[in-house]
């Protein structure tokens, strides 16, 4: 069982408020504004920020 679209939809980043993509293979929920990554546990996403990867630090040239 998958992550229901529908909710994936209803998300936002509680870090940013930006629009979140939900990658299924790699049960990730991604921000696509700051890009942080929250974990999916048991078919939950877990919006916290507390609990989100950061991106990996790139030199960014803005
Ligand atoms: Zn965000």
């Amino acid at each position: 069982m998958a992550v229901d679209q529908s909710l994936i939809d209803l998300l936002i980043c509680p870090a940013c408020h930006g629009e979140i993509v939900y990658k299924d293979r790699r049960k990730l929920i991604i921000c696509t504004q700051c890009e942080l990554q929250y974990p999916v546990r048991e078919n939950i996403p877990v919006m916290l920020v507390e609990e989100a990867t950061p991106p990996k630090k790139s030199s960014r040239t803005s």
